[in-house]
């Protein structure tokens, strides 16, 4: 090893605890841009690092250096450039094309050693078994996010597409792709092999994400991301590149943690969610108490205004709907006006409060909200019985008392305890369902009154009530 190979092994590994550290740095929203940059920045001393390697060695002709310099600069520029536009409600669908550019990235690197080896059959198992792993998860990776962002987006139905074959494929690809790997390793001098894994994959992307509901799509973007790490770590074995190992792998464990976290904060099991179908029943007119048909309490601004002003002490909820209504700032607004008028004012964030996870703390810090203020939902649940007022905006399943008991969509699920306030206040525009896609018995609650807005309109309109009540 050359004095700069070694060098650049070192700053490679620097460069990998970085990661670990900007990881660990990401715990908690006071630390998390610091967290961010470092990886960031460790991110972009590897690739320089990587260049000076490449240097050194010579292995570069004129041709290849200008592919290098101009696909780096272009795709930092796009990266750049749509992190730096995209709507905060479009998160979602940018996550699932960033997994997208990723797997299909990591499938290059093997391709690359598995087709163009001078030397194919002197292969080994060191190489074609990470090798086809990371074809066969890089593609499905690549295949399904494409599809999941093309449902976010609404460019593709968000309704489960189930297709006649769709379970035949689902059972005969998996034993198909442990066959094709077998082939690879004992024939590593041909080329169908990875390209038929490849097609399979491809294949098999597709017809997983495609019968999952639009609204699953976090939970199976959390998981696919997942895969483009466990790919990436693949392609670090074909290499033999430890720093792309240790990030691949920081990627694929966070990626499986945070999946299992979401479905748990859904009460769902990450198998129920890829099976899909989620919310397509259990509707329907809300019941009171004695099975009738229950009724709700219609509040003007003003109503609210006058509960808010002489409140002592007001827990705010926010949900999807205030994310879709891009109301955060005249929410930070209202609450500050409140804030001066004497009220004490929290916020209770749900795990999974919107529709990506941490969705709510990023919104809030958006409009400045100050971090002690959000309360996450073990903290919060035994303050709501102080709370004079619970004012949930946009917020649904995430509320809904018949999550505590059996037979519902949502039973289990833990639930913001809002019905235990002394008086709640929901801004939504119309009695319509939230995600589980069932009735929330919380508006028929005696305590509970109902004001109709889009949250962003809502919450102007009560803000001037607040300001002309308190003069
Ligand atoms: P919900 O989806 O339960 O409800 C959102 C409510 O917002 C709707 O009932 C809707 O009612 C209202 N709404 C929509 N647009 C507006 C608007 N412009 N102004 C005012 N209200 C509006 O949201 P929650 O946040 O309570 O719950 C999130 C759900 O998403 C949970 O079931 C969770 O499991 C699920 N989920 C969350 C994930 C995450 O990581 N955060 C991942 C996957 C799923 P109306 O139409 O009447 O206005």
């Amino acid at each position: 090893m050359t004095p700069v190979e070694s060098a650049v092994r070192y700053v490679l590994l620097a460069a990998a605890a970085c990661f670990v550290f900007g990881l660990h740095l990401m715990n908690s929203p006071r630390s998390a841009r610091r967290g961010n940059a470092l990886s960031a920045g460790a991110m972009a001393v590897a690739v320089v690092a990587t260049a000076v390697l490449l240097l050194d060695r010579g292995s570069v002709t004129g041709t290849g250096w200008l592919v290098l310099v101009l696909g780096g600069a272009f795709g930092s520029g796009c990266g750049l450039y749509a992190a730096r536009s995209v709507e905060m409600t479009a998160m979602p669908q940018l996550v699932s094309l960033f997994n997208a550019v990723g797997g299909g990235a990591a499938v290059l690197i093997p391709l690359q050693d598995l087709l163009g080896s001078p030397h194919p059959a002197a292969l080994g198992a060191r190489v074609t078994v990470p090798g086809a792993l990371d074809v066969v998860i890089g593609t499905v990776t690549f295949a399904g996010s494409l599809v999941a962002a093309g449902k976010l987006q609404g460019t593709v139905p968000g309704r489960p597409l189930v297709f006649p074959g769709a379970r035949a494929l689902a059972v005969l690809l998996p034993p198909a792709f442990v066959a094709g790997t077998v082939w690879l390793v004992l024939t590593p001098d041909q080329t169908a092999a990875p390209l038929v894994l490849l097609a399979l994959a491809l294949v098999f992307g597709v017809a997983m994400v495609l019968p999952i509901g639009g609204a699953d799509m976090p939970v199976v973007i959390s998981l696919l991301n997942a895969f483009t790490g466990t790919a990436v770590a693949m392609a670090g074995f074909v290499l033999s590149e430890p720093a792309l190992i240790v990030a691949g792998a920081l990627v694929g464990a966070s990626g499986t943690i945070l999946t299992k976290l979401m479905a748990d904060a859904m009460n769902r099991s990450v198998a129920a969610v890829m099976v899909g179908g989620f919310g397509t029943d259990g509707g329907g007119a809300a019941t009171d108490a004695g099975g009738g048909a229950a009724s709700v309490r219609p509040l003007s601004a003003d109503d609210v205004a006058i509960q808010l002003a002489y409140a002592r002490k007001v827990i705010v909820v926010p949900g999807y709907g205030l994310a879709a209504a891009r109301a955060q700032h005249e929410l930070g607004d209202l609450v500050q006006l409140l804030e001066a008028h004497g009220v004490e004012v929290s916020y209770a964030v749900h795990p999974v409060a919107g529709r990506m996870p941490g969705h709510m703390n990023v919104l809030l810090a958006e409009a400045d909200v100050p971090y002690p203020q959000l309360k996450e939902m073990d903290e919060v649940n035994p303050e709501f019985p102080q709370a004079d007022v619970a004012l949930v905006v946009g917020a649904n399943d995430v509320t809904n008392p018949a999550a505590r008991r059996p037979g519902t969509p949502v039973s289990g699920m833990p639930i913001l305890d809002v019905d235990r306030a002394r008086s709640v206040v929901v801004i939504k525009r119309s009695m319509g369902h939230g995600y589980a896609g069932i009735d929330n018995e919380l508006y028929t609650d005696p305590r509970t009154g109902m004001f109709f807005a889009d949250a962003k309109q809502g919450l102007i309109e009560l803000r001037a009530a607040v300001r002309a009540f308190v003069g």
